[in-house]
């Protein structure tokens, strides 16, 4: 019988050169005896990795509580265009307490920490530095888990826009927890109750409200109610999220932004998941590879190491990886080469199979 027979028996209605969805392959395969095997590209780099020894998810397992230690924060700033994204991680990088006078973070590399005082501690929150949703979904596209906690800035004269509501689903998606900043309070006619009022429907109620989520009122023109966005930030972190991770080990992390520049080659801004990366280190990031052969922070000071949270610039990678790769210390240099090898040829692979993605019938009875 053809195959289109056997899907007709089947109660699916197919013509020859159709393509299909994987459910119905899966059901053809059973019918036949074959067994389907649909992998996923997550699924088989962990195969990768775990043929050079290295099991991410059983190391991240095996890690004891003693072994885990306080990191800072991941914040990702999102909300509709021109509500003042751009303007609040400004805003923030000037209130860095330790830069101080020197007038805050001057360099740009996709990611930046600032230490808040917030109850006579002086800790650390780690900023994302490209605002918007899209980061976030590449990333998250990617497999990359970077963000704790997600800003919503809302325009206070504007108020809840479409892409206010599909940031606010990106991140209760993921299950982010939100800060809410209702910007631009200094404007005439701006209305903060009213923006409470439109996030009501979004499950965002206001503590005050008696509700669980935190609403600040800023304007990030002024630097007004920074203090008290970043106290939220802490607030929420501590309220529900376990942000620890063990430092004494190998890097594993993210790479949130590289570029190629002229005078220094591939260069690549970090985030360290768990584990502290040290210059020296033989690193694999995507498809790239290479031994930091130095890293800098967002002031442009050379720094020997980062432990988790703490984004760095890396120099020394021989090309430049996606924004969400996540990146690895292997043992030595020919190690990092090889898993970069080999992603590069499961990268082509999957290239080609994408070209040919649409599997028709005619395909499988060639097979
Ligand atoms: P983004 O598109 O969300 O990154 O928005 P921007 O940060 O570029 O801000 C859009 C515009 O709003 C700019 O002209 C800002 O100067 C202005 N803006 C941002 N924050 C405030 C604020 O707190 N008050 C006032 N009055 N204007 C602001
Ligand atoms: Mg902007």
């Amino acid at each position: 019988a053809s195959l289109v027979t056997v899907l007709f028996h089947l109660g699916e209605m197919a013509t020859a050169t159709q393509s299909l969805d994987e459910d119905t392959f899966e059901t053809l395969g059973a019918e036949l005896g074959y067994k389907i095997q649909i992998v996923s590209p997550e699924d088989e780099d962990k195969e990768l990795l775990e043929g050079f020894g290295l099991d991410l998810e059983a190391e991240l397992e095996a890690e004891t509580d003693e072994e885990l230690e306080p990191r800072a924060p991941i914040v990702t700033v999102m909300g509709h265009v021109d509500h003042g994204k751009t303007r609040l991680l400004d805003s923030i990088r000037k209130a860095d307490v330790i830069s101080g006078e020197a007038g805050g973070i001057t360099q740009h590399i996709g990611a930046y920490q600032v230490r808040h005082d917030h109850d006579g501690v002086t800790r650390p929150i780690t900023f994302i530095d490209t605002p918007g949703h899209e980061a976030f979904t590449a990333m998250r596209a990617r497999g990359a888990q970077v963000t704790d906690i997600a800003i919503l800035v809302v325009a206070a004269d504007d108020g809840v826009m479409p892409q206010t509501v599909e940031a606010l689903n990106h991140a209760q998606a993921a299950n982010v927890p939100i800060v809410v900043a209702i910007n631009k309070v200094d404007k005439e006619g701006a209305n903060p109750d009213k923006i409470r009022q439109q996030l009501t429907e979004y499950n965002l109620v206001s503590e005050d409200w008696g509700g669980d989520t935190m609403f600040v009122n800023v304007s990030a023109l002024q630097g007004m109610g920074i203090d008290e966005l970043l106290d939220a930030v802490l607030l929420t972190a501590d309220a529900g999220l376990d942000l620890r991770a063990n430092p004494n080990k190998d890097a594993r992390g993210v790479a949130v932004e590289a570029h190629l520049d002229k005078g220094r080659g591939a260069v690549a801004t970090v985030l360290v998941n768990s584990g502290t990366l040290r210059v020296g280190d033989s690193i694999v990031a995507g498809t790239a590879y290479g031994r930091v052969r130095a890293m800098f922070d967002e002031y442009d000071n050379p720094v020997e190491e980062a432990t988790p949270a703490r984004p760095v610039l890396v120099i020394g990678l021989t090309s430049v990886p996606g924004a969400g790769d996540s990146f690895i210390v292997a043992e030595d240099d020919r190690t990092a080469r090889q898993i970069a090898e080999k992603r590069e040829a499961a990268e082509r692979a999957a290239q080609l199979a994408k070209r040919r993605k649409r599997i028709s019938l005619e395909d499988f009875n060639k097979a």
